[in-house]
């Protein structure tokens, strides 16, 4: 009997995985730590790239049908309150990156792919069941539960997100980097969002550090607020309710019209945001890493999502290619996906420093250069990114082409 494939985790990355395959014929177990498979209520932003990914996947008409269409990326200065510039996300942007940008409602984006694996016959499901280490003997791979149950597979799939357990044995690099800048979340009903920002539009208000981030989600039924300062916190948190007053504090220092947006928003839950550095390698034997176990990143980028589905288009692809040789099929997913993912990490730390959260002369730079780009200048500037599957050059165009993609 050929055993599955295992993955550790249930996040995007590794539902992505387990469905893209899936579609290869590639039987797989995932393996999820929390009682129930789900995601926060909060939204993502989806790039191009990412909807190459969900055509690759056979999920993109899904993904299509619930997403909201935003017509510009707004960059807003969060102490004069005027606009930096706008990105026109129009036809000639779709036409040019060949997808949308979008954004989309984290738990029905989960839920596309947790239905498209609880519908395949070669996806099996398993919740309370954290692996916590792993052992091989060349021809398999054992995963380790935290019970105590040992489960053999094929390959192990580390996609167990920022504190991989799998990632502690295969790097051994400690604990993430906590990066001393804070995010703040909340979701708030459409009616309750400042008429005059009402707009359909990804805007972020950039001040010194310090942004504001909103966009409507949901059918427009809710708008997703995002909000980020320095404060220096020493230690990692995740999704910890906190006061109003200490959102506000952050903010006391921006435009009136910005800083109502923080007023509106309620319930408000606190991230210690966290990344690391890439490294060389992801690989041990019969496991590698994937998603934020294997590139953890900034949010500012908009893209760890995204570089996670994209992992996993190119982890089926590799698999279906070398299917007989699992060493040269890590391999090759590992060539295709570390340098561009090294990227958007670095770049993600960038752009928080500066085009986010600088101050004075540097702010004015910031906005001098921003407001003297064209829309030609953003293509050209984001083309490596959103313009591409991260498989080209790799393998026959017919082998790995998403169906969404021309020639
Ligand atoms: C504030 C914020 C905003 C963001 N905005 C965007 C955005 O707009 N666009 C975008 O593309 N990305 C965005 N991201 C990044 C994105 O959320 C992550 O990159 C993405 O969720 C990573 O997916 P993953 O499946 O690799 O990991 P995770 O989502 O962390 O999933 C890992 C899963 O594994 C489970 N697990 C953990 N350990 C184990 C174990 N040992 N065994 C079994 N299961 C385990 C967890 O419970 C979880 O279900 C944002 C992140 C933040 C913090």
């Amino acid at each position: 009997m050929t055993h599955p494939v295992i993955i550790a985790g249930g996040g995007i990355g590794g539902l992505a995985t387990a469905i893209g395959l899936a579609n290869k014929g590639i039987a797989s177990l995932v393996l999820e730590k929390a009682p129930q498979l789900g995601e926060i209520g909060a939204g993502i932003q989806l790039g191009p790239n990412a909807f190459h990914a969900f055509d690759y996947l056979g999920v993109g008409e899904a993904a299509r049908s619930i997403a909201v269409y935003i017509d510009s990326l707004r960059l807003m200065d969060a102490l004069s309150g005027d606009e930096i510039t706008r990105i026109p996300l129009d036809d000639a942007f779709r036409a040019h990156f060949r997808n949308p940008y979008a954004v989309i409602h984290r738990g029905d984006l989960h839920g596309i792919f947790l239905k498209a694996c609880a519908d395949h016959p070669l996806v099996s499901l398993r919740t309370s069941s954290e692996v916590v280490a792993y052992d091989q003997d060349g021809e398999t791979v054992t995963a380790i539960l935290k019970s105590g149950e040992r489960l053999t597979g094929r390959l192990l799939v580390g996609a167990d997100g920022l504190w991989s357990n799998i990632r502690q044995q295969l790097v051994g690099d400690g604990a993430p980097r906590v990066s001393g800048h804070t995010t703040y979340r909340s979701v708030i009903p459409t009616e309750d969002m400042p008429e005059d920002l009402r707009w359909n539009a990804a805007t972020l208000w950039a001040g010194p550090k310090c942004h504001i981030v909103h966009y409507p989600l949901k059918g427009w039924k809710v708008f997703n607020l995002v909000v980020t300062y320095h404060n220096d916190a020493p230690s990692p948190e995740a999704g910890v309710p906190v006061s109003h007053d200490e959102v506000r504090k952050g903010f006391e220092h921006v435009n009136p019209v910005a800083r109502q947006i923080i007023d509106r928003g309620r319930d408000w839950k606190r991230w210690v945001l966290c990344d690391r550095d890439p490294v060389q390698n992801w690989i041990d034997g019969r496991v590698v890493l994937l998603g934020d176990a294997a590139h953890p990143m900034m949010q500012y980028f908009a893209q760890g999502a995204c570089m996670a589905m994209e992992d996993a288009v190119a982890l089926s692809a590799m698999l279906e290619r070398h299917g007989e040789d699992p060493g040269t099929a890590l391999g090759a997913y590992q060539d295709l996906r570390r340098l561009r993912t090294a990227r958007v990490q670095l770049q993600s730390r960038e752009i928080g420093q500066h085009v986010y959260h600088p101050a004075g002369a540097h702010a004015d730079l910031r906005n001098a250069v921003m407001r003297a780009k064209s829309p030609a200048d953003w293509y050209q500037a984001v083309g490596w990114l959103y313009g591409s599957t991260g498989l080209e050059g790799a393998v026959s165009p017919e082998t790995v082409r998403p169906r969404g993609l021309a020639a």
